[in-house]
């Protein structure tokens, strides 16, 4: 089994197009990496390849991966979709926005795990609709706490099981879901985008190996200080790090990971003391292509 962070940075972005803070301005300069928006994928040992999540830059995430550039080398006709499922947390831009890519390519009907609200929403737009009528996309609605097995868009099954929990985010047009993808040796939870945590958050975290959790914003005011602009992380459904830390670094779990960073956060900078401060509560930051192999 096989864990890569192909994307670490929140809907936006790193650099954000219209932004000039000072972590905006040293990426164009050069002094940090742009990364893609929040995605992992987790590849079974039969080559299945798993997105959670489904970023606008999910083309270029694609081609990150050496397993899916070896299955296009592989494909008979030249035509084979890398990507085997899709599971989606909720139906923010950054993190549905790749599903319209699909429909660039010839009709896999892809399974796109996820709500029956977002299930209705992607089959009731324009761009998703179309796609979703035309063989592109399949989606497969998942529920709070229910196993399900994840399958190939070839109508195999994968190595890999799922199970969700219903979070609170921001409470607007969609739901949204933390997810847990497993094998019979190994588990991984993936939670980008959370507002709270809970009892119920930690009983459902409490048995993994490796978890990425929501680290948008450190400061609850960070947009206020970085841009002026009066809307807190909370206001925007993300617990800040700094309101995190503490419950995260004694929930056991070997390896702990902040995600879905903002472009204002100064975590993105390993020189600033917010970096250190994680690290002293025995967590760590993902980036772009982190890699776990199990
Ligand atoms: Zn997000
Ligand atoms: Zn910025
Ligand atoms: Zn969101």
């Amino acid at each position: 089994l096989k864990i890569i962070v192909v994307g670490s940075a929140q809907d936006g972005g790193f650099p954000q197009y219209d932004c000039n803070c000072l972590n905006c301005s040293l990426c164009r300069k050069g002094l940090l990496k742009p990364l893609y928006r929040s995605s992992i994928a987790v590849i079974d040992d039969d080559n299945h390849v798993i997105f959670l999540d489904a970023s606008p830059d999910m083309r270029l995430q694609m081609a990150s991966i050496d397993v899916c550039r070896e299955k296009l080398n592989r494909s008979m006709n030249n035509r084979v979709s890398p990507i085997d499922a899709i599971v989606v947390t909720h139906a923010h831009w950054g993190h549905i926005g790749g599903l319209a890519e699909l429909g660039a390519g010839i009709p896999y009907k892809v399974p796109v795990y996820c709500s029956s609200l977002v299930s209705k929403m992607i089959s009731k737009s324009g761009i998703y609709g179309h796609l979703v009528e035309a063989g592109y996309l399949k989606p497969q609605i998942f529920e709070s706490r229910k196993e399900i097995p994840i399958y190939s868009w070839r109508g195999e099954p994968t190595m890999l099981k799922l199970k969700v929990l219903k979070v609170k985010h921001r409470e607007d047009f969609t739901d949204t879901f933390g997810l847990k993808i497993y094998s019979s040796s190994f588990s991984v939870a993936y939670i980008p985008d959370i507002a709270f945590f809970n009892i119920e958050i930690e009983e459902f975290i409490s048995d993994v190996d490796v978890l990425f959790f929501e680290g948008t914003f450190y400061y609850n005011n960070e947009l206020e200080i970085v841009s002026g602009i009066h809307k807190t992380s909370y206001d925007l459904g993300h617990i800040p790090i700094v309101d995190s830390l503490n419950f995260l670094s004694k929930v056991e779990i070997p390896q702990k990971y902040y995600i879905h960073f903002n472009h204002t956060n100064p975590v993105l900078r390993k020189s600033s003391e917010e970096f250190k401060s994680i690290l002293r509560f025995k967590l760590k930051a993902a980036y772009d292509g982190l890699t776990i192999d199990v």
